[in-house]
């Protein structure tokens, strides 16, 4: 549900401290973590542990393959979250909604899935933003079709719309691309860019991994052709993701992987008669108690209006950028990001040392390449330093980081390896 009325700063801040005590990795009060490594993964509240565990102590048993009632009350947990992650997506049908071991199993069965798209010359139009679990797949269908990959130009990380239509050439089949990177975080214009694709009959597959976090997506508004993200990125499980992909698609995409519960009936003369989707695409025993926890991660940004989490984190980074952009011995790539993170460089100071002095001082942000190994290219520094916020941090915990940043220097980051 939007809410209708637009609640302040204090308001969203208030309401947002009070959800800390939802989660248990911010109880230690001897050795309390700031947790800014969300978009790695964003931590977990009790209510998805808790339905994690119910499954092992009171639903243990498989889905769709029994005739017993906890079987049937755990068929009744996938069929509710599969209906609230349609909610969350705005799809159109629970079919469209494909439970997966995460977003790289998502992504790597949209390009297996659409590879026949791809004939010999052909091109899988992408960015040098994206991450390895959405291009990799690609990279290798290509080389199999002998099909090329070819780059958005990008000004300074951002696609340029009235340029994109004019790298849509009849060879480009398919475009690759996030949402929202991993690195520079800018909100790609998905509704446009999908139009701008379609009257060209390009098909776009988009990694949502990082979006999903901080907006509302609505894949009819989108119109996009497959999408994928993680659970454990929002408040679930490790190990469950979603694929999106709507029904017009479902008769022709191949499934990844074959096997109990995909099937309706096989033969020995190997004939395989597939189910529809999403079984089509399950095979075998589903994250079951994943499943049951990411019902709750959806309740919990039902209950909690997931507009006032993100707008109160977008103000967050706000207040961060604000405290550092005038600190002389740091280099921003992304200043005008409006949410998702902070990415950046100490001058002088190896991205990882730095990191590990934040961790010494029980500060855990992402230092690196972020899997992302062509971004560095765009933004022109191999590895970075990332600070990825969610609703659940606070300016005191900003505060603390900004001192330490204020006064960093190489000298106390390579003492500690003295
Ligand atoms: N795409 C992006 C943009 C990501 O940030 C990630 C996670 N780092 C992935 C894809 C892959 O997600 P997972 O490791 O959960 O499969």
């Amino acid at each position: 549900m939007q809410n209708e009325k637009v609640l302040s700063f204090e308001e969203l801040e208030k309401k947002c401290l009070a959800c800390r005590k939802d989660f248990p990795m911010l109880q230690n009060k001897e050795k309390p973590l700031i947790y800014f490594d969300n978009a790695a993964t964003s931590l977990k509240p009790f209510s998805v542990i808790e339905a994690c565990t119910k499954y092992y102590t009171e639903l243990g048993s498989n889905a769709h393959r029994s005739d017993f009632s906890i079987s049937h009350q755990l068929e009744k947990e996938v069929k509710d979250c599969r209906k609230l992650t349609q909610a969350f997506l705005h799809a159109a049908s629970e079919k469209e909604i494909i439970f997966t071991s995460g977003a790289t199993a998502a992504l790597n069965q949209i390009a297996y899935g659409f590879q026949d798209l791809l004939s010999e010359g052909d091109v899988v139009l992408t960015s040098r933003l994206e991450h390895a679990s959405a291009i990799l797949p690609w990279f290798e269908i290509a080389k199999q079709k002998k099909a090329k990959i070819e780059y958005i130009p990008l000004k300074n990380g951002h696609i340029c719309l009235n340029r994109f239509e004019k790298l849509l050439h009849p060879k480009v089949k398919v475009l690759v691309l996030t949402h929202m990177s991993n690195t520079l975080a800018y909100l790609n214009p998905l509704e446009e860019i999908c139009k701008i694709a379609h009257k060209h009959n390009v098909f776009v597959f988009v990694d949502a991994a990082q979006s999903v976090a901080h907006t509302r997506i609505d894949v009819q508004k989108l119109q996009v052709d497959a999408l994928a993200f993680s659970c454990h990125k929002i408040l679930g499980p490790t190990g469950l993701g979603v694929l999106y992909l709507p029904q017009k698609h479902h008769s022709f995409v191949k499934p990844f992987m074959l096997g109990g519960g995909s099937n309706a009936r096989f033969f020995d003369h190997t004939e395989i008669w597939l189910k529809e989707a999403p079984e089509k695409f399950e095979s075998g025993t589903q994250n079951l108690s994943a499943i049951l926890g990411f019902k709750e991660a959806l309740l919990y940004y039902e209950k909690h209006n997931l507009d006032d989490l993100h707008h109160y984190e977008e103000a967050l980074l706000a207040y961060l950028k604000e405290k550092v952009k005038h600190f002389s011995h740091i280099e921003i790539y992304n200043a005008d990001a409006q949410s998702g993170n902070l990415l950046f460089n100490c001058k002088g100071i190896f991205a990882q040392d730095a990191a590990n002095y934040f961790a010494q001082h029980g500060i855990a942000l992402r230092a690196g390449h972020h899997c992302a190994k062509l971004a560095g290219e765009v933004y022109q520094s191999p590895e970075s330093l990332r600070v990825s916020l969610a609703f659940y941090n606070s300016k005191q915990e900003i505060d603390t980081f900004v001192q330490l940043l204020e006064t960093i220097t190489l000298e106390k980051c390579v003492e500690l390896y003295l």
